[in-house]
């Protein structure tokens, strides 16, 4: 990954020039951008508040049983410009990738009804559990600089992957996970968690040691079945950890114990409308 910049000051982007003038658009730089088909890279987003319609969109039972498509229909709803392209076509959204897409709901949502969230965390201590008020807002962002698309992800693997002729491979490379790999993920995901992770994964996965490509496209999440819980780690955190996006991970004092807590900030129904 090349460096990036931790940008507190980056939520004034959420503030229109003129300050939050009650309008019901704003312009945000996404962390990532967006790269068109044509190798042009897009970073300005104009979001709209969220309206009536896109009430029914979010209750859309074909929305509610996949993550992607939901979120993926409500940006293609709420998203009136982004860079030069107008209009937004779906399948833009969709070629989004999933940090900027989590960050322009983050956005859309504090827009729309507030940047206070509360949130329950469980103390892993003392199992007190506790709600925290938490400021959408205020959330750091990391944003990549300039206007190049992001680099691979590349982590070396421990134990790494057993090929059925004996060679052992380590060298494992990513891209970042994007709309359409999320919607695709979606069935699985639902089903066990574990195994929907595998299957977003290999839609990411770029290059494994020296294992062919088309070796690689068929054998698909079962490589990452078979890595070990060491390595399966490993990758984990190279996609977390330094990721371009907003930083989700919070760091709070159980009230009860005083105990630490490193927790992920709970986005479940974050965009419910009561
Ligand atoms: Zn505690």
């Amino acid at each position: 990954m090349t460096t990036m910049d931790i940008d507190h000051d980056r939520t004034v982007d959420a503030v229109p020039a003129g300050g939050r003038t009650g309008g019901r658009e704003i312009e945000v730089t996404l962390p990532v951008g967006y790269l068109d088909d044509q190798g042009r890279m897009h970073r300005r987003v104009t979001l709209r508040k969220m309206t009536g319609r896109d009430e029914a969109l979010l209750a859309d039972p074909a929305n509610q049983r996949n993550g992607g498509r939901l979120v993926t229909s409500l940006l293609h709803s709420c998203v009136t410009g982004l860079g030069e392209l107008s209009p937004v076509k779906r399948s833009d959204i969709e070629s989004m990738y999933s940090v900027d897409r989590n960050f322009l709901l983050i956005r859309l949502r504090s827009f729309t009804f507030g940047p206070e969230l509360p949130a329950g965390y469980t103390c892993p201590a003392c199992a007190e559990r506790f709600e925290q008020l938490e400021d959408l807002d205020s959330l750091p962002v990391r944003a990549l600089p300039g206007e190049e698309p992001p680099e691979d992800i590349v982590v070396e693997l421990v134990d790494g992957y057993l090929d059925r002729d004996g060679s052992v491979h380590t060298a494992l490379t990513l891209r970042m996970a994007r709309g359409d790999d999320e919607t695709a993920a979606a069935p699985q995901m639902r089903k066990n968690a574990s195994l929907g992770k595998n299957a977003l994964l290999a839609r990411c996965l770029r290059s494994l040691g020296d294992v062919p490509r088309h070796r690689l496209e068929a054998l698909g999440s079962r490589i990452l079945a078979d890595l070990t819980l060491t390595d399966r780690r490993l990758i984990d955190r190279a996609f977390t950890e330094n990721a371009p996006g907003i930083d989700l991970i919070r760091v709070l004092d159980c009230p009860a114990c005083g105990h630490e807590l490193r927790a992920t900030l709970d986005l479940t129904n974050f965009l419910a409308m009561d």
